[in-house]
């Protein structure tokens, strides 16, 4: 691995790049990595949810546009005492994973069917690392973009449930007492909006936790109690449009700023583990929104500097940082005589706006949700809008894309589903508008869906050399445990033979 990395990374011109973003890593260098063998008693797990290699390439990239110094991520190469690897991620039913097995894979070192959270096809409920380490007396944390009650955090700390089941995650996380919840999902815990009407936020409260729901709540939360943070009614914005919107940047936390909160509260235990997920970079890959994904790529790097940093003061840390699948599988294409558009079309990316889930709503084809949080406001019918030339003023004013007319239409049989794509899991608005993107911005797309590639994994501190070389997804789970000296195997099953040829088909296409 050390030597095709170090080529890579030589011949793309990252090694002059990234030591010179960084310098107070690479004057680091040393003082904070482990001899073998030691144990950590902080583990930091750090997941870009959905990132392809070419998603972390192109934000890095971009990152090296957007902001003149590439990823932090990439510089960890570069550091002595690093470890990488890659990790197969496959399910128990399937070489393309879901975020659901791919977390709960990790968090109880089971393979599992898609769409459920730790829980084998025969109904045997798995033990989740949560649990575990709580019963050593290690304190635990979850952090993310998505609803806090997503598949991500959620494949730590519960289990025995499908993924949807997100009211009954809420409730779990306070049965396991999980000290530090932060991201979205506000309505999973409202009494107004749950399907139970239980009132959890107050049963939270009962159990002590600190309320949070503004950036400011989060910067003067009781470092003594533990929180529960929800920043947004569902998923927190996308980097695209919460830095662009100066009420929502005030109103919500960046991961980075969640993530340095979390660790100021939990250092003051001996021990914790923390899982860190940038989640909308699957989301964005989900709708073939290259700036979506990749400046919440970003957004997640910030997050990792902040661990860098916080690694830098705390040897005892272990950090990994890796994916739980790709998503979308983008790639800035080779355009024009010798490549050389390639890179003035990347640079489009720059002027984009807004996220499609913005464009969307703009063409009328999906709620507001800042307008539908308000309880006395209904529901607005959806009306698309079908006039060309307004689709053109619209992707105009929002990317600085300006569509020919004839392309412009091309959207109307997406805008009213009657759309007939040439492949079938192209069958969507978002997926069409990211083709037309294409053109603009050079970064093409395989699908809306996962894909099965093996995952990058990078891993720091004590304990890291284990997440060196070729890996199985499983293997996170008994790294974690033995490095803190935790005895314990949860049964497996077998692997479910491969499924009949067009289910992948007939799979519903949204699967975060
Ligand atoms: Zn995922």
């Amino acid at each position: 691995m050390a030597v095709s990395r170090r080529k890579f990374l030589s011949g793309s011109g990252l090694v002059a790049a990234g030591a010179a973003a960084f310098p107070h890593i690479a004057r680091s260098v040393d003082t904070a990595s482990a001899r073998p063998g030691q144990k950590p008693s902080k583990i930091i797990h750090l997941v870009a949810d959905g990132m392809s290699l070419a998603t972390l390439s192109m934000a890095d990239q971009l990152a090296h546009l957007s902001r003149k110094r590439g990823l932090a991520w990439l510089e960890l190469h570069q550091r002595a005492g690093a470890h990488h690897g890659l990790m197969n991620m496959r399910s128990l039913n399937s070489l393309v994973t879901d975020s659901s097995a791919a977390s709960s894979s990790w968090g109880s070192g089971s393979r599992i069917v898609n769409g459920t959270v730790n829980i084998l096809p025969d109904g045997r409920e798995l033990t989740t690392i949560y649990e575990l380490f709580a019963q050593a007396g290690w304190k635990r944390g979850l952090v993310t973009t998505t609803e806090i009650t997503h598949a991500t955090p959620a494949g730590f700390a519960t289990k025995g449930l499908k993924r949807e089941a997100a009211e009954a995650i809420a409730t779990q996380y306070l049965d396991r007492g999980v000290e530090v919840l932060l991201g979205g999902g506000r309505k999973f815990f409202d009494k107004t909006k749950r399907k139970d009407k239980r009132d959890v936020f107050a049963e939270y409260r009962g159990k002590n936790y600190a309320i949070l729901n503004e950036a400011d709540d989060l910067a003067g939360a009781p470092l003594d109690k533990p929180w529960l943070g929800t920043f947004a009614p569902s998923h927190l914005p996308f980097t695209v449009d919460h830095t662009r919107d100066v009420k929502l940047a005030k109103a919500v936390p960046t991961l980075a700023a969640m993530t340095k909160r979390a660790l100021e509260k939990l250092v003051r235990h001996e021990r914790f583990i923390l899982q860190v997920e940038g989640g909308r970079v699957d989301h964005g890959c989900h709708m073939n929104d290259a700036a979506a994904a990749f400046f919440d790529q970003i957004a997640f790097d910030e997050a990792l500097e902040v661990c860098i940093e916080f690694q830098r003061q705390h040897a005892d840390t272990l950090l990994v940082i890796t994916t739980d699948h790709s998503t979308g599988n983008p790639g800035l294409n080779g355009t024009g005589l010798n490549y050389s558009l390639s890179p003035l079309l990347f640079s489009n990316l720059l002027d984009v706006k807004a996220s499609f889930s913005e464009i969307l709503i703009q063409l009328g084809v999906a709620q507001d949700p800042r307008k539908i949080s308000v309880p006395a406001e209904p529901e607005k019918k959806l009306v698309p809008v079908t006039d060309p030339s307004k689709i053109i003023a619209i992707i105009k004013e929002t990317t600085g894309y300006e569509l020919t007319l004839r392309r412009a239409k091309l959207l109307l049989p997406f805008l009213k589903k009657e759309g007939e794509p040439v492949y079938n899991l192209m069958n969507s608005l978002t997926c069409q508008l990211g083709q037309l993107m294409a053109n603009y911005s050079g970064v093409g797309w395989t699908s809306g869906a996962h894909t099965s590639d093996y995952v990058p994994i990078s891993a720091f501190g004590p304990g890291a050399e284990r997440f060196a070389g070729f890996i199985q997804n499983t293997d996170v789970f008994r790294h974690y445990t033995d490095l803190a000296g935790i005895d314990f195997r949860n049964p497996e099953s077998p692997l479910i033979g491969a499924a009949a040829p067009d289910s992948g088909l007939l799979a519903p296409h949204w699967t975060a």
